[in-house]
């Protein structure tokens, strides 16, 4: 019996991790659950699926969580603070930790849980691309096992060698060449270059062919998602930049793959539903059912590829040049990231302006030292948003 901690409880990961936990009472107990501000919401999963304990973070959430729990008769218990979060994911009683808060928010609970070397699901790419290797070296210390979440980084991680989804430092040897990470190319893909600034957060967030939160929907859009990814993957994978390559395959069916020396390209299908990721990753290294409907290939038809126009998402160049420029330049992309999607959320700048504050603030922090501790993490965090927010002023909304 697995015991598991579900960080953003509430979102859309939250969901699909718990609709799977929920096939499965025989080998899943959930012993803590967060939310955030869906406070209604994180009670009624509290009456549901029963775990010892409750986190609503959110402002006033925990005395609401408090009340709406003793009036639905519920002996879940509610946690208090900024520390409670991190106190669920070490606690003894808790086995796997799925990390699914969005944004740098995630990175505190999320390195509690690799200190104490737990199993770490990991969709949270944010805290990985802030904290990079100290995030690495913090489960390599304490032998936390993290499984990829992210469907390209799982789909990745089911194509490799044996050895090498033991310890990504057996990559080379098991034959790998390249990673190719796979992008739908979201909503405006084909959507024409002069109109793209006119862009609203609603149609920004009509995904074509995943159903996500509001700010991955967003990245997926300016493909500051794939981005990330390509971060995500050369910190998990231990694999420098210029061995991945990103391709953009409009109908989501394969999920990535991995090239090997000899030429041999292997690849992930499934449908594009985040419960197979999260079945893998829970079961792992067996398989369950996840609820996921078979694949109908001859539905499905034909399966296109193409490389992603440059001038059309200019976010995918500002990674690539982040992750080799390397030490803390990924932490300022994620920071600079996160200030401007906020923005356009509320209407302050452009969807084409969160590309322009990115760049801004990259060009004016260059080439910052590698964080060596979590402290240095935040600290760098916190200059790059500051720089974001004085980019704002200066970027027509
Ligand atoms: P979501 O917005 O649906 O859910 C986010 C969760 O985080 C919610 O439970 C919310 O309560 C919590 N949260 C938000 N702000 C918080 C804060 N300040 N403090 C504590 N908790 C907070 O997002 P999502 O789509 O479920 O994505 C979650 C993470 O998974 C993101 O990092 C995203 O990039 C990653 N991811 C998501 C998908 C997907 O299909 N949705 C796929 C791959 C990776
Ligand atoms: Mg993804």
């Amino acid at each position: 019996m697995q015991s598991l901690t579900v960080l953003g409880a509430t979102g859309s990961i939250g969901a699909s991790t718990l609709d799977v936990v929920a096939r499965h009472p025989d080998r899943y107990r959930v012993f803590a659950l967060s939310g955030h501000r869906r406070v209604d919401e994180l009670a009624r999963l509290c009456v549901r699926f029963t775990p010892r304990y409750a986190v609503a973070t959110g402002e006033g959430g925990a005395a609401r969580l408090r009340e709406l729990l003793r009036e639905a008769g519920s002996r879940t218990e509610v946690l208090d603070g900024e520390s409670a979060l991190a106190e669920i994911c070490a606690h003894d009683e808790t086995d796997t930790v799925m990390a699914a808060i969005v944004g740098a928010a995630g990175l505190a609970p999320t390195l509690a849980a690799a200190r104490r070397g737990k199993r770490i699901l990991l969709a949270n790419k944010e805290a990985l691309v802030m904290a990079g290797h100290v995030f690495v070296s913090a489960c390599r210390e304490a032998g936390a096992v993290v499984l990829p979440i992210d469907s390209e980084h799982n789909a990745v991680f089911q194509c490799l060698p044996p050895a090498a989804q033991a310890d990504a430092r057996a990559l080379d040897a098991g034959g790998v060449r390249r990673l190719l990470l796979t992008a739908s190319g979201g909503p405006f893909r084909e959507r024409a270059l002069d109109d793209m600034h006119a862009v609203t957060p609603d149609e920004a967030c009509a995904h074509p062919n995943w159903s996500m939160g509001r700010k991955i929907s967003v990245d997926s859009a300016t493909m500051m998602n794939k981005g990330l990814e390509l971060i995500e993957a050369s910190i998990l994978f231990d694999v420098p930049e210029d061995r991945i390559e990103i391709v953009v395959h409009p109908q989501s069916v394969i999920h990535s793959m991995v090239e090997y020396l000899d030429g041999s390209v292997l690849a992930q299908l499934g449908n594009p539903d985040m419960r197979t990721p999260i079945a893998h990753a829970l079961a792992y290294p067996q398989r369950i059912a996840s609820g996921v409907g078979v694949l109908d290939l001859p539905r499905v038809g034909r399966l296109d590829f193409e490389s992603p126009d440059p001038r059309r998402f200019p976010c995918l160049r500002l990674a690539r040049e982040a992750l080799r420029a390397g030490g803390g330049a990924p932490c300022v992309l994620n920071a600079a990231n996160e200030i401007a999607v906020e923005a356009f959320f509320e209407g302050r700048v452009r969807f084409t302006g969160i590309a322009q504050v990115v760049e801004r603030v990259l060009g004016e922090l260059p080439a910052p030292g590698a964080p060596g501790d979590v402290a240095q993490v935040l600290d760098l965090d916190a200059q790059a948003r500051a720089h974001a927010r004085a980019a704002l002023e200066r970027i027509p909304a």
